[in-house]
């Protein structure tokens, strides 16, 4: 990355917020791709899987069931957004508590403003990258770089194999793809902010980049809506 695009965010920095988007379905590397693209510009990253994903292991530790709407709200209400670890909520079984919370319109409803207001006065006062799958039609639409991350399923569905395999035992490539098949159909087929790309997001195709390229490719996409 060329110190001049670095000068070049300062300067817009300087002037507000300055809001890069990035959305796309499960294991399209969106996350990694944020948060480095935050790293490499000095920007902070909201992770908002991490939220959604919070209040399915909140409805999931209690005992409920993530589909419905009372528990799933009440548990919505009662996260803390900002002390969230990330780390932690990774697991297959979270991100399909999270993807059943996230089709209940109560649920973003309570979410929305702390997203909102992240974009809007991002902490460390310079700007963000946030990544999810509703941020450049719902949560900023106003962001001047708007990204949306995508890969072939198969491909997908093999990357989030090789990260799994070794701690699920007789786990196979077939049963990841289904399961990230079903997550994408909610997630796109939900009433509420499904999954799309927005009219005026740039599409970043990662099905035959390895994460160093898709970095490079994103930034060189900031660097072109720049110009
Ligand atoms: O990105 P990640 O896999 O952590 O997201 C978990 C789930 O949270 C997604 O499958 C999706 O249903 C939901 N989500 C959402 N809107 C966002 C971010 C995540 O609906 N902005």
């Amino acid at each position: 990355m060329t110190a001049a695009l670095r000068a070049r965010i300062d300067r817009r920095c300087a002037a507000g917020p300055f809001v890069i988007a990035i959305d796309g379905p499960a294991a399209s590397g969106k996350g990694t791709i944020a948060r480095r693209i935050a790293a490499a510009l000095n920007l902070d990253h909201l992770d908002t899987g991490a939220l959604y994903r919070a209040v399915g292991a909140a409805v999931l530790e209690a005992g409920g069931d993530p589909a419905d709407e009372e528990t799933a709200v009440a548990a919505a209400r009662a996260i803390d957004a900002a002390r969230l670890d990330p780390a932690t909520l990774r697991t297959d079984a979270i991100g399909e508590a999270a993807s059943k919370v996230a089709a209940i319109p109560a649920v973003r409803a309570a979410l929305l403003a702390y997203q909102k207001s992240f974009a809007a006065a991002p902490p460390g006062g310079r700007g963000a990258v946030i990544d999810g799958r509703d941020i450049a039609t719902v949560i900023a639409p106003e962001a001047p770089v708007k990204i949306f991350v995508t890969a072939d399923p198969a491909i997908r569905a093999h990357r989030r194999y090789l990260e799994l395999k070794d701690s699920r035992l007789g786990l196979t490539e077939a049963a990841v793809l289904a399961d990230l098949e079903a997550r994408d159909r909610r997630d796109s087929g939900r009433s509420v902010a499904p999954l799309r790309q927005a009219a005026d997001a740039r599409l970043l195709d990662t099905s035959r980049l390895d994460i160093d390229a898709a970095v490079a490719a994103a930034l060189a996409i900031v660097e072109a809506v720049l110009d």
